[in-house]
């Protein structure tokens, strides 16, 4: 009885052995290398050594007359973009608008000041412009005139043009859609101011133009009122051209 428990506990720590060399014996799997896992797990980013891939673009906007329409930023104004302008003449090139709008009209209290004989400019332009219509020279014609400024009579903005229409001139800023001459307004009351036969007089027509000649002068880089030379009694032209080196220079007559 005693010889065959020892016997029993012999064979049974034989047995254990065994089994712990078996296990021991057992080949362990080796781990899957590192770039299998992240192609089978891909949402696994502490595993994964590939780099995050950039998110895909959205095409572009789909038109680009919509896209520049967005570039251009004119509150208050009725306008449209343009493509590109680009002109010559007498072979010479350099005529032309990167970023042309057309202008038709002014938003004022819910009505429309029309520009008569749509203005077509360069957008760098027309932020000037647009502004100075609407902080300078709609308030000053309300000032002289009941109910303001029905419509303004402007030349065509761009024109692909020597300065003056002189044969040997330099290329007029009008050729590079950064100038428009005025000829007049009609008021809602009914009356009419002409720059050629209402400018200098003491009346309230001639003092509403030597009101806005003033406020031109302190946006535009070039003012020329029928005061200025020949070639402007019957107009107000207003540009942003350069002029001297650093393009600080301004021109009010
Ligand atoms: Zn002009």
């Amino acid at each position: 009885m005693h010889k065959r428990l020892r016997f029993g506990f012999s064979a049974t720590v034989f047995l254990i052995f065994s089994l712990v060399l078996a296990f021991a014996a057992e080949p362990v799997p080796a781990p899957k290398p590192l770039a299998e896992t992240s192609k089978t797990e891909p949402g696994n980013a502490i595993a994964s050594p590939m780099p995050k891939p950039k998110p895909v673009q959205p095409p572009e906007a789909v038109s680009p007359h919509v896209k520049d329409a967005a570039a251009c930023d004119l509150p208050g104004m009725d306008f449209e973009s343009l493509p590109p302008v680009r002109g010559e003449f007498s072979g010479d090139a350099g005529c032309g608008i990167e970023s042309p709008v057309r202008l038709t009209s002014i938003q004022r209290e819910g009505a429309q000041v029309a520009l008569k004989g749509a203005v077509t400019v360069s957008c760098a332009f027309a932020q000037t412009f647009s502004e100075w219509l609407q902080s300078d020279v709609l308030p000053a014609a309300e000032k002289h005139f009941d109910g303001g400024i029905k419509s303004i009579a402007t030349g065509p903005g761009y024109q692909c043009r020597r300065r003056n229409n002189q044969p040997d001139g330099k290329l007029s800023e009008h050729a590079l859609g950064k100038a428009v001459d005025i000829s007049g307004f009609a008021m809602k009351e009914g009356a009419s101011v002409s720059v050629e036969t209402d400018w200098g007089k003491d009346t309230p027509a001639g003092r509403f133009l030597t009101d806005i000649q003033k406020s031109a002068c302190a946006r535009f880089t070039t003012v020329l009122s029928p005061e200025g030379d020949e070639f402007h009694k019957s107009h107000l032209h207003v540009d942003i051209g350069c002029h001297g080196k650093t393009c600080t220079y301004l021109i009010c007559q």
